[in-house]
């Protein structure tokens, strides 16, 4: 069986080149050709010899998802893309512009297991979780569909990162890596739903990424009506995982907070919220909910305002996130669903 050449890292392409007989600058060349010059045809490598490409050939290919959907919002040139996988699944991946700068919102699963009722994936059911390679090919994909570089990403698509631990980790190994898509790790940022001893790892491995926690609510009634994993961890123990976290890495953390129209965007939820932050250095993102379920609504922009006044009031500094293709569906989840129908 061939292996995708994606799913290998520096060192394991080198290992796997020598019991080819292929020497390491072999391995630098192919991977030149791959990340730098996008050829994804061992045949056009032509500075390799006839017979390499014919080995290389037999025992690889090259796993670009396969373009089944682009959708480019003319609001602001966001784009969602949906792909399939070898196995014939499908996920998403959007590239959002702003001031020259692509950022690429990737996925980590096909579905998610977490099954949060505001969200699109969840509601779709869990299929597997994503290689490493899949991973990154959502990066070579939008690079060669938008004809752009991607300069920062976000683990913001479909799936849960930190229940794909060990394949997340080692795609962010890829993304940095200098002969591979050279991004910086503090252009590389993981969401999480929140799994308290996988954001500790995070901290403890010197992962070096920027970490955004998706909170929702402050307190735990309100929490697990939405977010059904918040009976097995609590807001305290996230809240002592962030906390840790921020100790040993001394990086910001942001916070995520879907805004839910009479339900969690109440004062008394934003001092909630505010008391729970104390002493942690943070910036919460506001984010009016997409209204993938239709029993949840946006806040009016008054009381989004207010929700983020009192916030400040407690020094705590936050923005309501400006939505982006808005007329593209641009919620990661919401593509696919409709292709599934
Ligand atoms: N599983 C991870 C990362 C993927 S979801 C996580 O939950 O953080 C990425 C972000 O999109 C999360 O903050 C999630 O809460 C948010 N999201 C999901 N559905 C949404 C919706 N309908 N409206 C607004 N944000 C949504
Ligand atoms: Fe999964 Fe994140 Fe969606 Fe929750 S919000 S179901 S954790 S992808």
């Amino acid at each position: 069986m061939r292996k995708n050449l994606l799913n290998f890292e520096y060192d394991e392409l080198i290992e796997f080149f020598k019991k080819l007989g292929l020497e390491k600058f072999r391995a630098d060349q192919v991977l030149d050709w791959v990340y730098k010059k996008r050829v994804f045809n061992f045949e056009d490598m032509t500075n390799l010899s006839k017979e390499h490409r014919k080995i290389l050939n037999e025992k690889f290919y090259i796993g670009i998802p396969k373009l089944l959907d682009m959708q480019i919002s003319k609001i602001d040139r966001t784009t969602k893309f949906l792909w399939e996988l070898q196995d014939g699944n499908t996920i998403e991946s959007v590239a959002l512009f702003h001031s020259g700068r692509v950022t690429a919102c990737i996925s980590t699963q096909v579905g998610c297991p977490v099954k949060c009722s505001f969200c699109a994936t969840g509601q779709s059911g869990f299929v597997r979780n994503l290689k490493s390679g899949e991973i990154v090919g959502q990066i070579l994909g939008i690079e060669i569909n938008r004809k752009v570089k991607v300069g920062n990403v976000v683990y913001m698509g479909m799936g849960e990162p930190l229940l794909n631990f060990d394949e997340t980790l080692k795609s962010i190994r890829m993304l940095n890596h200098k002969k591979i898509l050279n991004i910086s790790k503090r252009r590389i940022t993981i969401s999480t739903v929140g799994i308290p001893e996988k954001i500790i790892e995070l901290a403890e491995k010197d992962v070096g990424v920027r970490l955004a926690l998706s909170l929702h609510a402050a307190t735990n009634s309100k929490r697990d009506e939405i977010i059904p994993l918040n009976r097995k961890y609590s807001v305290d123990e996230l809240i002592y995982a962030i906390r840790k976290y921020q100790e040993i890495t001394g990086d910001r953390i942001t916070i995520e907070y879907i805004l839910i129209r009479e339900f969690n965007d109440y004062p008394e939820d934003a001092e909630r919220l505010a008391e729970s932050l104390k002493g942690i250095n943070v910036f919460v993102n506001l984010i009016p909910v997409n209204p993938v379920n239709p029993n949840f609504y946006r806040p009016s922009r008054w009381a989004m305002e207010r929700f983020k006044q009192i916030l400040e009031r407690h020094g705590i500094e936050s923005e309501i996130r400006v939505e982006k293709g808005t007329d593209i569906d641009a919620a990661c989840g919401q593509l696919r669903r409709r292709n599934l129908k």
